[in-house]
């Protein structure tokens, strides 16, 4: 397939699934516009490099995505460099891990503003555009969180089953406009967020890092693997497709077989 002359907005794009989608869109030929905190040297890097292997514009907005008018802003600042927004992947995402009693209020907060609402603001924005461009592809990065619970996750399983929601409702509201809106829903896939999780686990249990990994996939994938970035970015290029075109609202899942339990 081939995105070429097509821009992507991709948040949370620095690091993990997110990186994987922007690099798998850029190598279609699609300017891509990366979001994301870390280090502004390997943010560079990565954008430069991005830009000189595949031959298309790169940039990079280090927009907040807790906060809605820095969303609105990298919205139009996507349009105003690379001259569209015609495929949005709402992708940026943090993890708590504790109680409903022990889990603190901010956090609470944090998770809901930027892995459900930054979604509800990109898309407010965005939308328009691509309604006006009679083409759009808004791929939403949901979870198996989306679709079944796990204890100690309330602010992330909320959120997620919010993002699952949402996509329909903006797949129906785009239902004949050129434009989808789809999820994605991976189980565990091998990324920082998910390092830090094994590690957590690891050290207080008190057992090895490599114990606590095979426990976590052993509790809830029975495929014992981890899905990869890469695999991800490809139901994201399929989605983007025209082979997806008259998919609407749905989800996407690749989980081991976590949900089919
Ligand atoms: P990651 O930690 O590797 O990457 C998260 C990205 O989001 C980074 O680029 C980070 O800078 C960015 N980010 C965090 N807070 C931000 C903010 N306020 N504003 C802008 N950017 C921000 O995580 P990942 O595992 O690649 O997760 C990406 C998405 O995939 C998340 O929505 C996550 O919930 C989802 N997901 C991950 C897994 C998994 O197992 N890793 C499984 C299912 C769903």
């Amino acid at each position: 397939m081939s995105l070429g002359g097509k821009s992507a907005l991709v948040t949370g794009s620095t690091s993990g699934i997110g990186q994987a989608i922007a690099e798998a869109f850029a190598a279609q030929g699609c300017n891509v516009m990366l979001n994301g905190f870390g280090d502004a040297g390997a943010i560079e890097t990565l954008r430069a490099g991005l830009a000189k292997k595949c031959g298309v514009k790169v940039e990079h907005d280090g927009a907040d995505m807790s906060k809605p008018a820095e969303i609105a802003a990298l919205v139009a600042k996507t349009r105003a460099v690379l001259g569209g927004v015609d495929i949005l992947v709402n992708n940026a995402g943090i993890q708590y891990v504790a109680p409903v009693e022990q889990f603190p209020a901010e956090k609470w907060d944090a998770i809901i503003a930027i892995n459900l609402s930054a979604a509800f603001h990109a898309i407010h924005e965005a939308l328009p555009l691509m309604k006006a461009a009679g083409w759009g592809r808004i791929i939403n990065i949901a979870s198996t969180h989306g679709l079944v619970a796990s204890a100690q996750k309330v602010a992330y399983v909320a959120a997620k089953h919010g993002i699952v929601g949402l996509t329909k409702v903006v797949g129906m509201e785009c239902a004949d406009t050129g434009v989808t809106c789809n999820a994605i829903c991976p189980g565990w896939v091998m990324t920082p967020l998910v390092r830090k999780q094994i590690e957590a686990r690891a050290a207080e249990q008190g057992i090895p890092a490599e114990e606590a990994q095979r426990n976590l996939l052993a509790e809830k994938q029975p495929q014992l693997q981890f899905t990869t970035t890469e695999q991800i970015a490809g139901l994201a290029l399929f989605l983007a497709s025209d082979a997806a075109s008259n998919m609407q609202g749905t989800q996407l899942v690749s989980d081991g077989g976590w949900t089919a339990q």
